[in-house]
């Protein structure tokens, strides 16, 4: 069924706590954890409970846990000290865009210089 947990998934792992994570927020549809590689002093994703492959798919299939997920991602960011100095919100898709983990995620970056267009 759709958004069913799949046992091959790294961050359905994280999210029943099977595989350990650093969480910094937690509610009934979504987990905050901080990023085993982090790309700036603040890089947080944030995951929805339910497994979609990526933010596409889940607010199609799930709009109202898509919102949960950008207002978790703008909650860690309050609580990060970032609101005022910026922050990117971040949905990379497909593994052209450099997506690595199918189960979708927001990445929180902030916290140094962030520009548009990388590189
Ligand atoms: P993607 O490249 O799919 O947009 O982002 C996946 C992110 O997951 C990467 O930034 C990567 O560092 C992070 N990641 C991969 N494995 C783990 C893990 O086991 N724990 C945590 N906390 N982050 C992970
Ligand atoms: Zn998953």
């Amino acid at each position: 069924m759709a958004g069913e947990p799949q046992g091959d998934c790294l961050f359905c792992k994280i999210a029943t706590g099977d595989v350990p994570a650093t969480v910094v927020r937690s509610t009934d549809t979504t987990v905050a954890f901080r990023d085993i590689n982090p790309q700036a002093p603040t890089h947080v994703l944030v995951i929805p409970r339910a497994h979609y492959p990526d933010a596409g798919s889940l607010a199609a299939a799930e709009p109202l846990i898509a919102a949960d997920v950008l207002r978790e991602a703008a909650a860690v960011a309050a609580e990060e000290g970032v609101e005022g100095s910026g922050y990117r919100i971040v949905f990379n898709t497909g593994a052209g865009a450099g997506q690595t983990v199918f189960h979708a995620h927001a990445h929180v970056l902030a916290g140094r210089g962030l520009n548009w267009p990388p590189g």
